[in-house]
């Protein structure tokens, strides 16, 4: 399923007047209407986001989208014959459904040599349980697809590591101290993006590069520019700490959340209302009043060990901008938790990707009296079977599953897979009576209805007039 392109018109003008050094005021006034980054042409740059402290708060900058030539195929060597049988295979990490009803992950690994495929793979199986240690990814973990794609290096080990001057050759041509920022990890998001082609589809893609030093970097926007998918989030492959990374950007890609740290020359914020789920211009009173962002969220208690309400500073304004939690890993990489108003953000963006109701059975030809409906749940309850729960503790997923005939609900038939329209009590009437088969996820972490409704599936079949075969 296509993520749709996020469209954060706030942050993104923010970042592109950040690029300019143009001071806040004037960002203020003009910020309704910015949706490229001016850094650069479109295709000669993109907006990275990078953590320089493991702890800390982000950076935005604009870098080149090619890696400068003292990266890359530096010495120019070709694979060989066995090597290129192996460069570009996919393999299917976690594969629960349809690429239609899940949001697709591809990892790619860089600066892994033919022979470190399987290092590749471990670390890998090893990233992917870290981001889905953290909710709400771990109780929705079931609502993607994992697929790696194998990119096969001449060199082990990427450019930059450890020393700005080492000269890697990869396959994506990733590299430390991109833009001379020790900690920003950029790749050739080209050559980045003809490796997850090869995947069946492709939502979010996460680079991989073999080293042990801390980094990495979220790129957004990229949908704008013409690729098939919202954003690239590179990390490390032996560094825990660079997890976190990837955490944080696919907070922006699927939740659209705005970053909730600020930049202490940014000043006042001085626009109107913002678009991101997790900022806003608007006291707690105005909150309530005006039904608005979080408001139903206030005075919550909440992961990230604040009460929730409104916190100023955000979305880089250190004033007149409001965030829900004093801290969150959407502020910080030392939080890490989202913040409630970011959970149901994600969650949201999980449901607009995803469906957890699926059937082989289609639902545009009749079907007859005593046709079995067989319908499958993505297995959203079975988290903490999975080795990363922390005991008996429930995830958060409420899936129930019900049935209904001509919109009333068959109360007996609740939480079964299979049914017939006979067992149903469908009157062979010969009236086209339908039946609709509705997954609901009553979760507590959702509150606003139409985020409720995003966590609801229906499928709906019309059964034959009766005598019909
Ligand atoms: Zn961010």
């Amino acid at each position: 399923m296509r993520i749709r392109p996020a469209t954060r018109r706030t942050t993104g003008s923010v970042a592109a007047l950040a690029v300019a050094g143009l001071l806040a005021a004037t960002a203020a006034a003009a910020a309704p209407a910015a949706a490229a980054p001016t850094g650069g042409d479109g295709k000669g740059s993109h907006r990275v986001e990078y953590f320089p402290d493991p702890g800390g708060a982000g950076k935005t900058v604009e870098v080149p989208a090619t890696a400068p030539r003292k990266s890359g195929r530096s010495t120019g060597a070709s694979l060989s014959a066995a090597e290129a049988a192996l460069d570009g295979a996919v393999g299917r990490q976690q594969v629960t459904g349809s690429t239609d009803d899940r949001l697709d992950v591809v990892i790619i690994g860089d600066g892994y040599t033919a022979d470190q495929q399987a290092d590749f793979h471990a670390d890998a199986t090893a990233k992917w349980a870290d981001i889905t240690a953290v909710e709400p990814y771990r109780s929705y973990r079931d609502l993607f697809n994992v697929w790696t794609v194998d990119a096969v290096s001449n060199e082990s080990g990427i450019s930059g590591d450890p020393g700005a001057d080492i000269v890697k050759d990869t396959a994506l041509s990733s590299y430390f101290w991109c833009g001379d920022i020790e900690r920003l990890v950029c790749a050739d998001i080209d050559k980045v993006a003809s490796y997850a082609a090869e995947a069946p589809a492709a939502d979010l893609v996460v680079v991989i590069a073999n080293s042990t030093k801390y980094g990495g970097a979220g790129y957004s926007g990229l949908q704008d520019e013409g690729y098939p998918f919202g954003g690239v989030s590179t990390l490390s492959s032996d560094n825990a700490k660079s997890s976190m990374i990837a955490v944080h950007e696919i907070g922006h890609s699927v939740g659209l959340l705005d970053d909730e740290y600020t930049y202490p020359s940014y000043g006042t914020w001085t626009g109107g209302e913002t678009d991101g789920p997790n900022s806003t211009t608007y006291s707690p009173a105005q909150l309530a009043e005006k039904r608005a962002k979080w408001y139903r969220w206030l005075g919550e208690s909440d992961p990230t060990g604040s009460t929730v309400g409104t916190y100023e500073g955000s979305a880089y304004y250190p004033l007149g901008i409001y965030r829900p939690t004093s801290t969150s890993l959407m502020r910080e990489l030392s939080s890490t938790e989202f913040n409630l108003p970011g959970r149901e953000a994600m969650i949201a963006g999980f449901y607009r990707a995803g469906n957890v109701l699926s059937s082989t059975l289609d639902t545009s030809a009749a079907i007859t009296h005593g046709k079995r409906i067989r319908v499958t749940l993505a297995d959203l309850g079975s988290t903490d079977d999975q080795g990363h729960g922390s005991g008996p503790a429930a995830g958060l997923a409420r899936t129930d599953l019900r049935w209904y005939v001509d919109g009333v609900e068959k109360v007996s038939a609740r939480g079964r897979t299979a049914v017939t329209p006979a067992s149903l009590g469908v009157r062979a009437d010969g009236r086209g009576h339908r039946v609709t088969a509705e997954s609901v996820d009553r979760t507590d972490a959702i509150r606003d209805p139409a985020v409720r409704a995003l966590a609801t599936d229906t499928l709906t079949w019309t059964v034959e007039a009766a005598g019909h075969r």
